[in-house]
């Protein structure tokens, strides 16, 4: 794989910017990466561990002469720091973002861009439930999926930054941003609003017996709680802009609850059986896709 993009700027160090960095490392893929994150912290931290060619103390700076711009910030302050940076952009520069929701980030970036500069919004579907710049790895987008919603862009620069994810790991595909909300909103975004709710109501409980819940937490309640660990402010703003799509799919969540409820309370064990072999058929499609398992942890390093 050869160079893609002479110059790469990642705003934001977070697990989704530093894994970006070490893959592209891997593979070659940039000529000078620069990094910017708002904290002093994280900075000093992106410096000690070698994460980007260079580390710059203003998101202007990161961004100068830099062909390629990665906006890796939560998506609530995807339009501040869209803002920031846009004075500094240079014309025929690719603007693209990594986040989880896109029709919100669409709407926060691209009227702020100035002229000349293409933007080609992208969503990496990969992730751990750790954060900052010390929990990136090189594989993490291996065999994952890509999503672009690009929506008018630049058909070139959409298939350079196509190739640009295939160099990172990833397959690419191209979605509609609303339609894009819509799946994530299923996949997702909902089965992580379930995990805090049921991690929620077990500690609830836990006031009560505290240790039980954590001495005999069984495979299912121990997967809901690595899915709560995740960052509170990434999920806040995935729901408080993805919020139809999510009431939507909640709503639809909810009275299918109600349906097993029912079943359980009327005994009618024929519904649940049912029910459990169609959503057992579910799984075992995604096993044969080869989406069954975590991306390798192979580098992990602590959270921040
Ligand atoms: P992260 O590890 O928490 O890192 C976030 C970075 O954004 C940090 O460098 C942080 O700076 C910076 N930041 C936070 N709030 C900011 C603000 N108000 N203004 C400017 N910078 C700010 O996050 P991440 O997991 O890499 O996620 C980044 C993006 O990727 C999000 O949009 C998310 O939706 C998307 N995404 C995440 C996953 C996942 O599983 N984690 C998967 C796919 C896509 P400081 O360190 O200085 O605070």
């Amino acid at each position: 794989m050869s160079v893609t993009y002479d110059r790469v700027a990642l705003i934001g160090l977070g697990l989704i910017a530093s894994s970006m960095f070490w893959a592209m490392k891997r593979a070659g893929l940039a000529g000078e990466v620069t990094g910017y994150a708002r904290s002093e912290e994280t900075r000093a931290t992106a410096r000690e561990i070698g994460l980007c060619d260079r580390i710059c103390d203003s998101a202007e700076e990161a961004c100068k002469d830099a062909d390629l711009v990665v906006l890796c910030v939560p998506v609530g302050a995807m339009e501040a720091v869209t803002r920031q940076i846009a004075p500094a952009l240079k014309e025929g520069a690719v603007v693209t973002d990594v986040g989880s929701v896109k029709r919100a980030v669409i709407e926060a970036v691209g009227p702020n861009l100035p002229e000349g500069v293409h933007f080609v919004p992208a969503h990496p579907l990969a992730g751990t439930e750790q954060s900052g710049p010390t929990s990136g790895f090189a594989e993490l987008f291996d065999n994952r999926w890509c999503l672009l919603t690009p929506e008018g862009a630049d058909a070139d620069e959409v298939a350079k930054l196509r190739l640009f994810w295939e160099g990172l790991g990833a397959n690419v595909d191209e979605m509609e941003p609303d339609h894009h909300d819509l799946v994530l909103a299923v996949t997702s975004h909902t089965p992580h609003l379930i995990a805090y709710t049921m991690v929620g109501v077990a500690d609830d409980l836990g006031r009560v017996t505290d240790t039980e819940v954590v001495n005999f937490s069984a495979a299912g309640f121990r997967d809901f709680t690595r899915i709560a660990a995740s960052d509170p402010t990434m999920w806040r703003d995935v729901f408080l802009s993805n919020k139809d799509a999510t009431l939507e799919i909640l709503g639809r969540f909810t009275e299918e609850l109600f349906a097993l409820q029912r079943a359980i309370r009327q005994g009618d064990g024929d519904h649940l059986f049912d029910y459990f072999t169609r959503t057992r058929a579910i799984r075992r499609g995604i096993i044969e896709a080869g989406q069954d398992t975590d991306a390798p942890n192979f580098g992990r390093r602590s959270s921040k």
